[in-house]
């Protein structure tokens, strides 16, 4: 087949272009391995790309699409053969490099991670670089010493794709869950997953106190701006917080004082230039540490069409969970 449906984002004076078409093999990107695309999914940041809201793209036309999974077609990697399951989040896909909604993806084999055998090709969609965001969030929890024993973990934005990963992988860990929320709605949801208490966020959304009653031992963020401010100035002595996300804002209106006088941490996490290393231990922590069940409650099927409808939902925090695409 010399060319294969792609959703594409063009760029003229007047803005941008999405749409679908064929796109010819050989105008793919560089790269030593073809796969063969079956699943995809959709994060904030492929919402941020497909509707322009953030310069997200940089390289035209582009595939939009962070992350994929599916099977090698061709390889001239010594890692990879045809037949080989894959799944790949990030290192620029859908930003710089051509990304993941289309049939098909040339890419370097050191950006591939061979799919664990306790997940299909879909599972790996539904967990998806949110997932394995909150997996990687999770490990820096972990690294800072914040054990189930020493309080309770706030997690912000939980019933998004990130924070409903979060609260499943805490839950199975033995951690009590504070689940911040600005949807009411989703209580029943989240205790189904394991949270122990819903917090409206608007108790986290406006200036924090320097230093706040100490109410958790670790925070996983997916909000920046005045949450992440009350998420440090909120956690008791000697916890952690891991910040992702910047669904409120890009902000950081914080002080030292949480740092200083109660040795907080405040640990970063990125999740698309993360060496090979730390994502296979990521994606092997998944595999034993997160509920199949509960990934699949968290989760819908839609067909890769849809994505385009999708996309200014997910930025409106509209999309509860996870959504795998379906690419046929
Ligand atoms: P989702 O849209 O699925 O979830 C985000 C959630 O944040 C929403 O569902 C909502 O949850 C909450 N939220 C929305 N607006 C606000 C607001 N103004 N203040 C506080 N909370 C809000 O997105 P993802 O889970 O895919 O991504 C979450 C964030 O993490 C994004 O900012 C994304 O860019 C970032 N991210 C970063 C990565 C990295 O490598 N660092 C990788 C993956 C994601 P609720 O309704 O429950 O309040």
């Amino acid at each position: 087949m010399d060319h294969f449906d792609a959703l594409t984002i063009t760029k003229n004076d007047t803005g941008q272009t999405v749409q679908w078409g064929q796109f010819a093999k050989m105008d793919l990107m560089e790269g030593d391995v073809l796969v063969r695309i079956s699943h995809s999914t959709i994060n904030y940041k492929d919402g941020l790309a497909i509707t322009g809201k953030a310069p997200v793209v940089r390289r035209w036309p582009m595939i939009p699409g962070i992350d994929f999974a599916g099977v090698v077609e061709q390889s001239d990697n010594v890692d990879f053969k045809p037949g080989d399951a894959v799944v790949l989040n990030g290192w620029g896909l859908g930003e710089t490099h051509l990304g993941g909604y289309a049939q098909y993806a040339r890419v370097k084999g050191e950006w591939l991670v061979p799919l664990p055998s306790a997940f299909t090709p879909a599972h790996a969609m539904a967990i998806g670089t949110a997932g394995y965001t909150a997996m990687l969030c999770v490990l820096a929890l972990e690294a800072h010493d914040v054990t189930p024993d020493k309080g309770s973990v706030l997690v912000t934005g939980a019933a998004g794709g990130v924070g409903s990963v979060a609260v499943a992988l805490l839950t199975k860990l033995g951690y009590s869950i504070i689940a911040a929320t600005g949807r009411p709605e989703e209580e029943g949801y989240l205790k189904s997953l394991g949270a122990t208490e819903i917090l409206p966020r608007a108790e986290l959304s406006s200036p924090a106190k320097p230093m706040g009653r100490e109410r958790w031992v670790g925070a996983i963020d997916v909000a920046g701006s005045h949450t992440l401010a009350n998420c440090i100035s909120q956690t008791k002595y000697g916890g952690a917080v891991a910040a992702c996300g910047l669904a409120q804002g890009m902000d950081l209106p914080s002080n030292v004082a949480p740092f200083i006088l109660r040795g907080v941490t405040l640990a970063g996490v990125d999740s698309v230039m993360v060496p090979k290393p730390k994502r296979m231990k990521a994606w092997s922590r998944l595999a034993a540490d997160l509920d199949l069940a509960k990934l699949d409650s968290i989760t819908v099927t839609r067909p890769i069409q849809d994505v385009i409808a999708l996309a200014p939902e997910i930025l409106a925090g509209k999309v509860r969970g996870r959504v795998v695409l379906e690419i046929a």
